[in-house]
């Protein structure tokens, strides 16, 4: 049996551990990065926000001039000789007074808004902007994930085919011996041996041994790993 066909699936095995490995992480890689998530929830926060000062502003707006036609008709009132108790004038002007003063604190806290607003609008482009540079930023390396995504699986199909070949041609029960041994071997079953050194644990072997490996038909284990050792 050819013993280096068991070294080529081996091969091909830690090949294919790797490309899985590399698979997981590319995977992880392609999870959309945080910070998208809190740009669109910043600028959800701003936008609504913007929104609520906007219906206040409005609202305001409404009242001062409300406020502001009161005040004229009963000026208009006050001023044009319609009342002439000395008592109701002093009443209306009080009132007429009263309705100016909130008219003035309306429009402050108006102007307040309105800067305000100013500066959410400004906090909401700038948001928007990085948004899309994150966006497009993004798009280029998830394009070269994907890229690199795809070669990986090609060149895993084309593993798994070769893995198929070669498992067939060292047969069912060797394959089990192998296969056992990698899982208790950490991945590594079949062994170099290399001028009578076992190359998995570095160990000599006796010529015995190396008789064994040169010229049997069996399998041949490392006295030592307990790995199948293979001529070279
Ligand atoms: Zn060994």
């Amino acid at each position: 049996m050819a013993m280096t066909a068991l070294l080529r699936l081996q091969e091909v095995d830690l090949a294919l551990e790797k490309v899985a490995r590399e698979l997981d992480e590319l995977a992880e890689a392609l999870r959309d990065p945080p910070i998208l998530a809190e740009l669109a929830q910043n600028i959800a926060r701003v936008e609504s926000e913007i929104h609520r000062l906007e219906v206040r502003q409005r609202d305001l707006e409404l009242e001062v001039e409300g406020l502001t036609e009161r005040i004229q008709d009963l000026e208009g009132r006050l001023y044009g000789g319609l009342i002439t108790n000395v008592k109701e004038i002093e009443a209306g002007q009080q009132k007429a007074e009263e309705m100016r003063r909130r008219r003035s604190h309306l429009e402050d806290e108006l102007l307040e808004i309105m800067v305000t607003l100013e500066n959410l609008r400004e906090d909401d482009k700038s948001l928007r902007r990085r948004l899309q540079e994150e966006q497009a930023r993004w798009q280029d390396t998830r394009a070269r994930l994907l890229e690199k995504q795809a070669s990986l699986k090609d060149e895993q199909a084309s593993l798994e085919v070769r893995r198929k070949r070669l498992a067939a041609s060292v047969g069912d029960s060797v394959l089990r011996t192998y296969e056992s041994l990698r899982a208790a071997k950490g991945g590594i079953a079949v062994s170099r041996l290399e001028n009578r050194v076992c190359s998995a644990c570095g160990v000599e072997v006796p010529r015995s041994v190396e008789r064994a490996v040169r010229y049997e038909e069996t399998l041949t284990y490392c006295p030592t790993c307990g790995r199948i050792l293979v001529d070279t």
